[in-house]
């Protein structure tokens, strides 16, 4: 038997250790449970995504994993498909950046330091219940008293609980060898709403690279490709050296989708928990794997006390950016305007960013919800 099976069983397993699962691990862990935390990758990772922490996030990380930001943004400019830009700069910085790789093992390394145990190369092939939750794994398999599912989109502890999309997306992203600070570009971020209907692209600098991608509605693969090369293009890094590129699906959930199945709960992309516009989804996957970790350190009691919690604190943010999006897939110009070349537009994006506002605070306002309801009546474009 090898080290993680021989054990009788743990009080909690925590599939998966992005964001979600290390937080839930780390929290469980200083509650006095014993952990596992298991990951299919081999540690340091690496993971599609832009890296891009909105103040919420560093709310919810430990100082250890703060060592970890390589920019603080303090610019932010905007392109309507290709047109001219308009940037916005803040004295002080509202966005901080991260390469996940470094990010997600400075969390993995806090759940240790908590007393969990780490083990990576870990595959979880299927979930059962039985007198506890058993995973089968390609090393054999594990017991559990309770089970945090944080495996990302399309998991296996999502399909046993049995989550439900409201959407899916196709992200295409590359890190690009060309140091941000070369183009003056190492305090920016820059953000185009593409031609298609929900499309936007972005280029978020890194100390040593640029990540640059496009995201849209899964399904026109050509069209998210074709847009990916124009919006390099746009930034004029078709020569660049590209160190990788990746795709990776992103999913929200559907407002009723179930949280959890008997003794297992599901965090973060698991679990469908990410802004359906901005698809910006660590801040939910940091809060959701926090708040799964205190539930499954406390008892079976407790979990149906996590499905209240991210129902009640992040049902309404997804529900504010699936409104948002469909808003933005009509009016992609107003919506430009209003962010991009209105002073209150800006002062929300930058409140949004440092986490002073959510989107759905922001709907609730009675001027903003007359603006929608107007908006949401008029003719498309
Ligand atoms: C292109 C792109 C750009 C993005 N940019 C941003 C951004 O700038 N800011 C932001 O806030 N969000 C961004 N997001 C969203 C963000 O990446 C996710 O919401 C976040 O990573 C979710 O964290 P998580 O811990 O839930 O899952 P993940 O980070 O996906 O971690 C899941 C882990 O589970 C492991 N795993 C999967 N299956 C198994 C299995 N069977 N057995 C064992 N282990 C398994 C995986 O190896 C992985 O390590 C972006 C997403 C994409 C696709």
């Amino acid at each position: 038997m090898s080290a993680i099976t021989d054990q009788n069983v743990w009080d909690v397993v925590v599939v998966g250790a992005g964001p979600a699962g290390s937080s839930a691990a780390r929290v469980a862990a200083e509650r006095g449970s014993t952990v596992l935390l298991v990951d299919r990758a081999r540690f340091p990772r690496y993971k599609t995504c832009g890296g891009g922490l909105i103040g919420i996030s560093i709310d919810h990380v430990p100082a250890s994993v703060l060592d970890t930001v390589e920019r603080r943004v303090g610019t932010v400019r905007f392109t309507l498909r290709g047109g001219s830009s308009t940037s916005h700069t803040e004295d002080r910085a509202f966005l901080s950046m991260v390469q996940r790789e470094r990010f997600d093992d400075a969390l993995a390394a806090a759940a240790v330091a908590a007393g969990a145990t780490f083990v990576d190369g870990v595959l979880v092939k299927s979930v059962r219940e039985e007198e506890f939750v058993v995973l089968a794994t390609n090393q054999g398999e594990i017991r559990a008293r309770a089970v945090v599912g944080a495996d990302g989109t399309n998991g296996q502890c999502g399909r046993y609980v049995g989550v439900a999309t409201g959407g899916v997306d196709l992200a295409l992203e590359l890190e690009i060898t060309t140091p941000a600070v070369r183009r003056g570009w190492n305090e920016e971020v820059f953000f185009d709403w593409g031609e298609d209907a929900g499309s936007y692209a972005w280029m978020f600098p890194k100390d040593d690279i640029l990540t640059v991608g496009v995201i849209q509605a899964k399904g026109s693969p050509d069209a998210t490709r074709r847009y990916l090369d124009r919006w390099v293009g746009q930034l004029g890094l078709e020569d660049a050296e590209v160190q990788r590129s990746t795709g990776h699906l992103t999913q929200w959930r559907r407002d009723d989708s179930p949280l959890r199945r008997g003794r297992v709960i599901v965090a973060g992309d698991a679990a469908g928990l990410l802004d359906p516009w901005t698809r910006e989804g660590i801040s939910f996957a940091l809060r959701s794997g926090t708040w799964a970790g205190e539930a499954a350190a406390d008892g079976e009691h407790a979990l149906e006390g996590y499905v209240g919690r991210v129902v009640a604190e992040l049902g309404p943010e997804v529900r504010a950016g699936a409104r948002l999006l469909r808003v933005f897939e009509r009016h992609p110009r107003l919506v430009h305007l209003v962010i991009a070349r209105s002073a209150i537009g800006s002062r929300l994006f930058v409140a949004v960013c440092r986490g002073q506002k959510t989107l759905a605070g922001i709907i609730r306002n009675r001027f903003a919800r007359v603006a929608l309801l107007v908006v949401s009546t008029r003719p498309t474009r």
